[in-house]
């Protein structure tokens, strides 16, 4: 039994999302390599981009060397410049926001709504409303969609299109998911990707830029190759950035595309295991998926109601670790980070905007995010998690949340 400690220590670390190699990476490398294309551009790169356009079905594609990069070329493409007002999703990772202060961008916080867990619309609506009153209407909104499930793009769509403002979308989680069917990143002016190491699919580190402009594709090419002039010389007119994805990454990338489908069915299944052997346990809940929604799972996130449980997230997160398991919290709201604290916060529930500052979250309050990151606990989710590491996973919780307090 795992009541000797012993026995823990040789117990085997189960991560909470890490990579998963099809095989067929390794012929795409050897390509690379036989061909001698060990660089930071090559065929492989033209490919993948080619191949990641038409899955999702973007005319253009521009593969980079992360999610973060990405993004901060879709704020130049957007010409944010300092002062200039972005809305951004708080319950997210802070790389969806640290592109906007790159560019010297102000950033203004959006609460979650609890159906889908993103971007909140009447969040949204109230902080354009006000915004277009004060004169002060945002140059992009960045929605995220968390833990691979689509943001309710239909009202974000109709609001960002009344007030004219571009909407962007980070799609760093979301790859092969769908919204009403098609496929999340595309509903945005642009759209990005992160092939992180613990995405679902990932190339060790990189990212793309999607687009239906072809043309700003194109320039972003340009300012991620170190902006050069065409001329026979070194000649710059603009700051250059070097944010290309490698050869050989872009041959891994290929690999893992080819799988993108199997794996969210795996992440599918393991979130259909954990509701059905969990999901009985009083105060537990699991990351709902609306109709409107495909969420590839990316991961497994449940929540403890503090009203029908005494158990704490953080209790089964320590109860996890000790038994060599990785699990994580909810993403902490930017609205809650040091980084931003000043920054206006919409929360989803309340009518007037707060200042972030408070750094705790508050349970009492209208703000989603902040219940999602008291209560929620990300589980292991890799696609080549077992049954049998699974069931670890599952005793470990239940042994946990079942033991009187
Ligand atoms: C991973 C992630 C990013 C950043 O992607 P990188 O490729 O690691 O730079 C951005 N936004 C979200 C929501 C992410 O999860």
């Amino acid at each position: 039994m795992n009541e000797c400690p012993g026995a823990q220590q040789i117990q085997s670390r189960i991560y909470l999302s890490p990579p998963h190699m099809s095989g067929c990476e390794m012929d795409y490398v050897k390509e690379a390599f036989d061909s001698n294309w060990i660089a930071p551009l090559g065929p492989h790169v033209d490919a993948f981009e080619r191949e990641l356009a038409s899955r999702v079905g973007v005319p253009a594609a521009l593969a980079l060397s992360s999610g973060t990069a990405a993004l901060h070329l879709a704020m130049k493409l957007l010409g944010i410049r300092r002062g200039d007002r972005v809305f951004c999703s708080s319950l997210t990772f802070s790389a969806s926001v640290n592109p906007v202060l790159y560019e010297g961008g102000v950033p203004v916080f959006l609460d979650a709504e609890p159906e889908s867990w993103n971007m909140s619309p009447s969040a949204l609506e109230r902080a354009l409303a006000d915004a277009d009153r004060k004169g002060t209407l945002p140059k992009a909104v960045i929605v995220v969609h968390l833990y691979g499930q689509s943001a309710d793009m239909d009202p974000l769509r109709e609001l960002c299109g009344r007030y004219g403002v571009p909407l962007v979308e980070d799609a760093a989680e979301s790859l092969g998911a769908t919204y009403k069917g098609k496929e999340s990143g595309t509903f945005g002016v642009y759209g990005i990707y992160s092939f992180n190491g613990n995405k679902i699919i990932t190339t060790g580190g990189g990212g793309m830029l999607v687009a239906h402009d072809s043309e700003a594709i194109r320039k972003a090419r340009f300012w991620a190759t170190q902006a050069r002039d065409p001329a026979p010389h070194y000649q710059h007119s603009e700051i250059g950035y070097n944010y290309r994805m490698s050869n050989l990454l872009a041959a891994v990338g290929r690999g893992q595309l080819t799988v993108l489908d199997d794996r969210i069915r795996a992440r599918r299944t393991i979130f259909e295991r954990y509701v059905a052997a969990l999901g009985d346990l009083p105060g537990v809940a699991f990351m709902p998926e609306p109709a409107w929604s495909r969420s590839n799972r990316w991961l497994s996130v449940l929540t403890l109601d503090p009203n029908a449980t005494a158990h704490t997230p953080g209790e089964l997160l320590a109860a996890l670790e000790a038994e060599n398991i990785e699990a994580r919290p909810v993403w902490k709201p930017m609205h809650l980070q040091p980084l931003f604290s000043g920054t206006l916060f919409y929360p989803h529930g309340g009518v007037a905007p707060e200042a972030a500052s408070r750094g705790e979250p508050d349970l009492r309050g209208s703000s989603v995010s902040d219940r999602l990151f008291a209560t929620g606990l990300c589980l292991p989710s890799g696609s080549a998690l077992s049954g049998e590491e699974q069931d670890r996973v599952i005793r470990c919780v239940r042994r946990c949340l079942e033991a009187r307090v």
